[in-house]
């Protein structure tokens, strides 16, 4: 459900500053859609916000810090206007509950991953009684399921399992967001449904790890197997959806129907985001990740055969506890092997919480940096490579907004970014052939047709 839009009578404004992953943004817009519904509308001016929202991630690193400094700036707000309600929603507020109204009594409301649909009743509970707090432990209603005030008119994060099973000793996620507990696949078909009649022709799918969707929904006969494949297959059914792309699968849980429903589905992108981790095997042990990098490699092996001209992008942790130089080179040796995309490169930064954190064989930073800045390095050349296969070809690119130097900005149906000139809106498809190729993107020229008009894609070339 949309909401209505912002009442004349609207009753003041409302800023969320968010910090971290898809998920965030994703809940980011079911607050504004929370807060529009009760007629608030979005400023970007914290002076004039009668609510200020932190959604607030505990993955990322110093997130601690960062709360904290954002919260001291807001004070001066608060002493300047009392009236105004300061709200921290998210991982964070989840993780540290009441320490937060603790170290900054200033805040009103403190929501957890959980408690974001009873947002609007805190806010009014906090107006006559003073703060509140609504940490609870399980998800009752799916974010999904709440109205949203989307950043994108064409775009739409999904989500599809809110959770995770699995205990990766770095991450966080598991405590805060708790286990995986997926959404009836028939409510996400309707929402796509929706969404589509909408304007919306790109969807997200979002959970911590798709592919376990499904396992923990009772359907007589299907046990506890994932129902991904299945899901894929009915949002790709739906009519007018035009891209399907998701995040993230686990590669110790992906399965080859989940392959093959890639390969047939039409809608679905030709793209994977495939978090590796680590090369080194004693390495994903110590993570706890149950994949070995040879499985891995023969994952990319099938998915590249069933998916021809996939792009493949991934995660990759340096400096973990432990890592000695053998098992650097081993995480070089698997990234040469695998030609990725590009890659999302993190040095290791312990999370309070979290098993890894108590690890005491930590990597001296300096050592961290200079295998971190090797690894970019390849990584990019790869990259560049990778981008430099796709110089004169056409290509369909989305249109996402106004990008660089007066040009438009783009993706490919492999999440590559285009940069293109044009004056096309945000969601338009066109067809267009690749001039140049960088590390992080292509530059392109729409394809004209006889009367010099941009040649609109209706069909995906590439
Ligand atoms: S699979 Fe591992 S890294 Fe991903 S959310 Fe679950 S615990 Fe975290």
């Amino acid at each position: 459900m949309e909401p209505a839009a912002a009442s004349p009578n609207a009753s003041g404004g409302y800023l969320i500053r968010t910090f971290g992953c898809q998920m965030n943004e994703h809940d980011s817009e079911r607050i504004a859609g929370l807060l529009e519904s009760d007629g608030l509308v979005r400023t970007q001016d914290a002076g004039e916000a009668k609510v200020i929202v932190l959604n607030t991630c505990a993955v990322r690193e110093n997130a601690d810090n960062r709360l904290y400094g954002s919260l001291g700036h807001l004070k001066p707000v608060k002493d300047a206007n009392p009236d105004v309600r300061i709200v921290v929603a998210g991982c964070l507020a989840q993780k540290d509950r009441g320490i937060i109204q603790r170290r900054a009594p200033w805040v009103d409301v403190v929501v957890g991953t959980h408690a974001l649909p009873g947002l609007l009743d805190l806010l009014r509970q906090a107006e006559a009684d003073g703060p509140q707090m609504d940490v609870r432990e399980y998800t009752e209603v799916f974010p999904s399921a709440l109205p949203a005030r989307r950043a994108s008119r064409h775009h739409a994060w999904v989500s599809v399992s809110v959770g995770c099973d699995n205990r990766c000793t770095f991450c966080i996620v598991p405590l805060v967001r708790g286990v995986q507990r997926s959404r009836a696949l028939g409510d996400v078909v309707a929402e796509v449904q929706g969404l589509v009649r909408r304007g919306v022709v790109e969807v997200t799918l979002l959970g911590q790890n798709v592919n376990t969707y499904g396992r923990d929904l009772s359907v007589p006969g299907s046990g506890s197997r994932s129902r991904f494949a299945e899901l894929l297959r009915a949002v790709n059914d739906v009519e007018g959806i035009r891209r399907i792309r998701f995040i993230s699968p686990h590669p110790h849980d992906f399965t080859d129907d989940v392959v093959d429903a890639m390969g047939e589905c039409e809608a679905v992108c030709e793209h994977i985001h495939f978090p590796l981790q680590s090369g080194s095997d004693r390495v994903l042990r110590a993570m706890r990740r149950s994949y070995r990098s040879q499985r891995y490699l023969g994952w990319l092996d099938r998915i590249r055969a069933g998916v021809p001209g996939i792009a493949v992008t991934t995660d990759v942790i340096v400096g973990f506890p432990g890592e000695t130089d053998a098992d650097f080179s081993a995480t070089l040796d698997v990234v040469r092997r695998a030609e990725f995309d590009a890659a999302f490169t993190f040095q290791y930064s312990p999370r309070p919480g979290t098993a890894a954190a108590g690890f005491d064989d930590h990597v001296p930073k300096e050592v961290v940096q200079e295998r971190f800045d090797r690894l970019v390095e390849l990584q990019e050349r790869i990259s560049l490579r990778r981008n430099q296969e796709l110089v004169g070809r056409t290509i369909e690119v989305l249109v996402e907004g106004d990008g660089r130097k007066g040009n438009l900005r783009g993706r490919t149906r492999t999440n590559k970014l285009v940069h293109l000139p044009g004056t096309e809106e945000p969601g338009t498809f066109l067809h267009a052939r690749v001039r140049e190729a960088h590390p992080h993107h292509l530059t392109a020229e729409p394809v004209r047709d006889a009367s010099d008009r941009v040649a609109a894609a209706t069909a995906s070339p590439g």
